[in-house]
């Protein structure tokens, strides 16, 4: 079945690649078929959510890391022929699809971030962000399959469709692989994982003193969200852990409401805002590039701004 296979080994990821999957087999009339590693019985799930066929990949054995299923995978798509294959831009998507489009000799567009027909609906065009946010970068690539990393939130998840059917196919198992994985560990966060978060308050340079982020705290305390920060904030000034940092060299966040406060909004950092539901600022220079990009915004001091914030939140409540 030649068509658009989607990999991720993560649910939320792989509805996302869904939905993209879904959207491009709808443009070209073809099917879309889902590589689900080690858990049959998601299979119907990800059928409901609009795939025709589910690859069943045998579950890993505990000394097995995933780069166990590269020849299962490449070998299937030689038999396949798909047309695209997508995978989520997580450490291990990104390196099981950068080693499999070199065995299949193809070409792959790494964090792309759209992805559309051209106008005969022949040619895929890819977009990615380049010379460090500045530009936007598009791919066409002209072997088979296409393929092409997605980061996690760049689609939004598709919903269920009742009724919908599609086959199961189970792969072969992995072949003894090269690799062993000798030990795991769980790597232990700092802070929650904001990239689920609903709201985050993103701190930046226009903030004085590491207490004056308390501010923030209550801000955010104050929304039921969380904070982020800007790369000086956790790499300069180490304020707050690096896995808090928003942008091109951080984490990528889709909350109902940033809320900017003595951020600059350059480039690197607003693209890690970019899928924001509104986007808010206070800024004290009107000709802030945040500006440029928010829905509201306050020009004047945080210290000023942020304190009457929180009054009026906490009168409301
Ligand atoms: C390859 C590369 C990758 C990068 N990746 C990232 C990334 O992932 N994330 C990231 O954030 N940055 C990244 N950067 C850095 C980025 O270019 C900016 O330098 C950074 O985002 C600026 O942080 P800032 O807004 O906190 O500081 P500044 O640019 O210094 O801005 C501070 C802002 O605060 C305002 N301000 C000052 N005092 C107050 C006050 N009292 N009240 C209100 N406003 C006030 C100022 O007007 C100013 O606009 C990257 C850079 C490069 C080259």
């Amino acid at each position: 079945m030649a068509g658009i296979w989607i990999f991720a080994e993560k649910r939320e990821q792989a509805l996302e690649l869904l939905n993209i999957g879904r959207r491009l087999a709808a443009k070209t009339g073809t099917a879309v078929s889902a590589l689900l590693p080690g858990n049959p019985d998601a299979a119907r799930d990800y059928i409901a959510h609009g795939a025709d066929e589910v690859l069943l990949l045998p579950p890993l054995a505990a000394d097995q890391s995933c780069e166990a299923y590269l020849p299962v995978i490449v070998e299937e798509a030689k038999t396949a022929d798909p047309d695209v294959f997508l995978c989520a831009a997580t450490p291990r998507g990104k390196e099981l699809a950068a080693r499999i489009a070199a065995r299949l000799e193809t070409g792959l567009c790494s964090s792309c971030i759209a992805l559309n027909y051209d106008e005969g609906g022949k040619n895929l065009e890819m977009e990615r962000i380049a010379y460090g946010g500045a530009a936007i970068q598009k791919v066409t690539c002209l072997t088979r399959p296409v393929m092409a990393t997605i980061p996690p939130r760049t689609f939004e998840p598709v919903t269920a469709e009742a009724g919908r059917e599609g086959h199961i196919r189970k792969l072969p198992a992995p072949p003894p692989s090269r690799v062993r994985v000798l030990e795991r560990k769980v790597r232990t966060r700092e802070t929650r994982d904001i990239t689920e978060a609903k709201v985050v308050i993103a701190v930046g340079r226009g903030f004085e003193k590491p207490e004056d982020l308390a501010l923030a705290r209550q801000l955010a305390d104050a929304l039921g969200g969380e904070i982020g920060c800007t790369r000086p904030i956790s790499e300069e000034n180490h304020w707050l852990p690096q896995e808090l940092c928003i942008g091109l060299s951080g984490i990528q966040i889709k909350p109902d409401l940033y809320l900017g406060l003595g951020v600059s909004g350059q480039i690197q950092h607003v693209t890690g805002i970019r899928n924001a539901k509104v986007i808010a600022a206070v800024n004290k220079d009107e000709n802030a590039p945040i500006f440029g990009v928010a829905d509201f915004g306050i020009v004047g001091d945080l210290y000023d701004a942020a304190p009457k914030l929180l009054q009026e939140l906490k009168r409301g409540s």
